[in-house]
């Protein structure tokens, strides 16, 4: 049986930040087909030298993300199906990172930040079990592809520009994992308080919705870390009982 298709429709953002516009094209899409797979046809037969950043086409790398309809999105699982119909599809670059050319964009900020944080430090002679809870908990911080989507999305980095003082829901993610894991020594609450910026966070929820990995970002890492925060620098019980007993091993 032959397959169903239809004129569709795309604005694709081309050029540089300072010099650049969205420009129509039209392709034959056909179901099944998501907005990578359009935007890969048209580079094959319209224009060659379209910037786009793909892997693996499989929602695995975290290379495509885009603005789809002024959302971010991956665009290897966006399905054209899922967009309003008989509408142009509206692609452009994340915008709360500097545009190379067309949909690429520069990410490599958010290495620098990753860089500034205390990597897993075990406990010495730590004994190398977890329960099976444990592992649980801190799964779901782990299936973070890197997308930055939830970067892109958050006000504080988007509209704010605050890049100098907030690391951003990914790196809170990374935080949150680190702090629960119970073969770690490292103590990161002033790092998060301070440098991390966790007080910036008012908690929208923005940067949830948009995580391909369906990370529940600020119920299940940021709203953890803000308790123990709050914990840390601001119960006076348990302030009282830290300078009693001196500082605990954890840094919960
Ligand atoms: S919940 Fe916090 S990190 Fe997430 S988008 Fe809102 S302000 Fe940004
Ligand atoms: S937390 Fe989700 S949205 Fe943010 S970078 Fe990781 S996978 Fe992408």
């Amino acid at each position: 049986m032959a397959e169903k298709t239809h004129e569709a429709v795309f604005l694709i953002f081309r050029g540089t930040p300072e010099n650049g516009e969205y420009k129509e094209y039209r392709i034959q899409v056909v179901d099944g087909m998501v907005v990578l797979d359009a935007m890969m046809e048209i580079q094959a037969k319209f224009v060659s030298d379209l910037g786009i950043r793909c892997n693996c086409g499989a929602g695995k790398c975290g290379s495509c993300s885009a603005e789809i309809n002024g959302v971010p999105r991956l665009m290897c699982k966006t399905r054209l199906s899922d967009l309003p119909e008989g509408q142009p599809v509206k692609v452009g670059p994340l915008k709360s990172f500097p545009g190379i050319k067309d949909l690429v964009t520069d990410v490599s900020w958010n290495y620098e930040v990753n860089k500034t944080m205390t990597p897993f430090t075990p406990h010495q002679d730590t004994e190398w079990r977890m329960q099976q809870f444990e592992v649980d908990r801190i799964q779901e911080h782990r299936k973070c592809i890197e997308c930055f989507l939830c970067q892109d999305t958050c006000h504080v980095i988007r509209e704010h520009d605050k890049k100098k003082e907030y690391c951003g829901p990914r790196f809170l993610v990374r935080l949150a994992s680190l702090a629960m894991h119970p073969l770690d020594a490292a103590d990161r609450m002033a790092f998060i308080k301070e440098k991390a910026g966790i007080g910036l966070c008012n908690v929208t929820h923005c940067c949830s919705d948009v995580c391909p990995e369906k990370i529940r970002i600020t119920d299940n890492a940021i709203i953890p870390l803000k308790e123990r925060i709050a914990d840390r620098y601001y119960d006076p019980v348990l302030t009282l009982i830290r300078r009693i007993f001196g500082k605990r091993k954890s840094n919960i």
